[in-house]
């Protein structure tokens, strides 16, 4: 495997960034996780303007001009030979003796890796559909911006996992639903209208999310992008979360109830079927 990192391609195994990388210290940095399909990275312009939007908000610069980001991003899928899987960057504000101010020199330090992954499992885990838990949101007011300060999302998703499940949701105070550990999440009325809380408030503006809100709009279905409690999770239609990675992934069971008849939901399943179309012709 080979690995992008300040201007290098270098072996996956030997990549190393300095002790000093800000990134390491102080999570000082922002990251975008892409998925890849039959070659192509899905939705990179969308990834590349959050990127943007993310970096502006730290006021990190840009590494390279945007263009030649596209190319490497575009040169580490293909040089790992990945058709279907994942492309990861992250952006850090770069190296300097450790000191909490921003360092009057450092340019931004860059790291591009890309793995293949099976698109099979993940079809045959939508199958089953996935188990979530709730958790107390314990995060802070900026997680619109993809930093990688990610200790709650490791805490929630560890906990979810001991629990027998595969995402966390964090709950606001006010009882809504906020967003997964690494996804948005979505709920089915009873009389068949998708829900997910408006991206202005507390969550990321998830790049999934904005493509399945179009695939919902070309599909003739009612949206309503408001926030949910867990309750009415509990008792919708169908469940299910959004990600790069998991595109749409029914979920079956949220703290141990079983939403409907506990088998993902049809409307999940057809809004992960139509996708990739519209994915697609994001390309350009
Ligand atoms: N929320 C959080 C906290 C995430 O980490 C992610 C995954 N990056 C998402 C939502 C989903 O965003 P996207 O659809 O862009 O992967």
């Amino acid at each position: 495997r080979i690995a992008y990192v300040n201007g290098r391609y270098v072996r996956h195994a030997d990549a190393a960034v300095n002790v000093e990388d800000r990134g390491y210290q102080f999570a000082d940095g922002v990251y975008e996780v892409c998925e890849v399909a039959r070659g192509y990275i899905v939705d990179m312009k969308r990834h590349l303007d959050r990127l943007d939007r993310s970096l502006r908000a730290l006021s990190i610069a840009w590494p390279m001009h945007r263009r030649a980001f596209e190319l490497v991003l575009r040169e580490v899928v293909n040089r790992n030979g990945v058709l279907n899987g994942l492309v990861y960057l992250q952006v850090t504000r770069g190296v300097a003796p450790r000191d909490f101010l921003f360092p009057a020199q450092a340019a931004p330090a860059v790291v591009i890796t890309a793995r293949k992954v099976d698109p099979a499992i993940a079809a045959r885990r939508a199958e089953t559909g996935i188990k979530v838990i709730t958790v107390p949101e314990n995060r802070w007011d900026r997680v619109d911006i993809k930093s990688v300060g990610l200790l709650p999302n490791v805490l929630a998703k560890q906990a979810a996992k001991e629990a027998g499940a595969q995402e966390a949701w964090f709950v606001d105070t006010d009882g809504t639903v906020k967003e997964g550990g690494s996804s948005n999440a979505w709920i089915v009325t009873a009389d068949g209208r998708l829900v997910t809380r408006p991206a202005e408030h507390g969550i990321l503006r998830g790049i999934t999310r904005t493509t399945l809100l179009e695939v919902a709009a070309g599909l003739g279905l009612a949206v309503e992008e408001r926030g949910f409690t867990v309750a009415e999770a509990k008792a919708a239609r169908e469940a299910f979360i959004s990600s790069a990675t998991t595109i749409a992934m029914p979920v079956v069971e949220i703290d141990g109830s079983p939403i409907a008849n506990g088998h993902p939901g049809s409307m999940v399943l057809s809004l992960r079927a139509a996708f990739f179309d519209v994915a697609e012709k994001c390309q350009a």
